[in-house]
């Protein structure tokens, strides 16, 4: 039997579930740009006027959180976004919001990474953002917590402390696309399927990291995680 791959293909992307041995087929990471307020205007945008928006990650940006982030190259700007992430089972288009509630399989602690001096030039000169956002490593995600455990995440501090200093503080209550808003507007872009990842926005207090740090990130209902950067 000969080969059907001229080489080797990559291994599929997964992510661990808390409280199973089974893992996480990850099919693609969308994220949710100035979901709360007090981020919106820290950027320098006005939340009232211009609504979240979308980007996108590569699947194989996931990095678990329990090995350290490697600081990326090209950048003297490296900032952290703690955020919810949630793992859908289902998807479609057009979704209402009853349908896009019912498909999330569960939620997680994640971080977006961000080379926030190449975002700002991209963001100068009208172009795209992939190489302040779409980097290698640049999605840490902890583990899945299924929906049936924690049951639905509405609200709750969501936090981040680097070497126990508290950086980031906020209440997912405070997202401006809640949950299932923001599955039903991603689906009118794009057909949804199951293994979707989608990060739901920072809240403020967004900051920049060296090697060396040590971070801790938490959110109610999921526990927390904790990494350093190298
Ligand atoms: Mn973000």
């Amino acid at each position: 039997m000969s080969n059907s791959f001229v080489f080797e293909p990559a291994a599929p992307v997964t992510a661990r579930v808390s409280g199973a041995k089974a893992l996480f087929p990850v099919h693609r990471i969308y994220c949710v740009g100035r979901n709360y307020a007090e981020h919106a205007k820290e950027m320098g945008s006005d939340p009232t006027r211009e609504p979240p928006f979308f980007f996108c990650k590569p699947a194989d940006a996931i990095i678990a959180d329990d090995v350290p982030v490697p600081y990326p190259p090209r950048t003297q700007n490296f900032h952290h976004e703690v955020e919810l992430v949630l793992a859908l089972q289902g998807g479609g288009k057009n979704l209402t919001l009853e349908a896009a509630a019912s498909c999330i399989y569960g939620y997680a602690i994640g971080i977006d990474w961000t080379r926030r001096d190449l975002q700002n030039d991209a963001k100068k000169t009208g172009r795209p953002w992939d190489t302040g956002k779409a980097f290698d490593a640049s999605a840490t995600l902890g583990p899945i917590h299924p929906r049936s455990a924690v049951g639905e995440l509405r609200r709750g501090r969501i936090w981040l402390s680097v070497n126990d200093d508290l950086r980031q503080q906020g209440d997912l209550g405070d997202l401006i696309w809640n949950n299932a808003e923001i599955i039903a507007e991603l689906s009118t872009l794009f057909e949804l399927r199951p293994g979707d990842l989608i990060y739901t926005g920072t809240p403020a207090g967004v900051a920049a990291v060296v090697p060396g740090d040590r971070l801790e990130a938490g959110i109610d209902g999921l526990g927390k995680i904790a990494l350093e950067i190298r």
